[in-house]
């Protein structure tokens, strides 16, 4: 039994039958994963590996008017 990565459900693999480099699918949430290492076994999203995650810091002008000032 290994946990996902994804949903931290228990995936029922025997460590025995898998490889380094193997992927199966979680049973939980249906997420593909892959062996990265048996002793312990270890996984991680092959869908992560995928992912492209471009970060694009929105600069957004945030100029305050100033009011005018009032004159007694
Ligand atoms: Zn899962």
């Amino acid at each position: 039994m290994v946990a996902c990565p994804k949903c931290a459900g228990w995936i029922d693999v025997d460590e025995e039958d898998v490889d380094e480099g193997d992927t199966l699918s979680c049973d939980e949430c249906g997420a593909d994963l892959r062996v990265v290492g048996t002793d312990p076994l270890e996984l991680e999203s092959a869908e992560d590996l995928e992912e492209d995650e471009d970060e694009d810091d929105l600069l957004e002008d945030d100029e305050e008017e100033e009011s005018d000032e009032e004159w007694k």
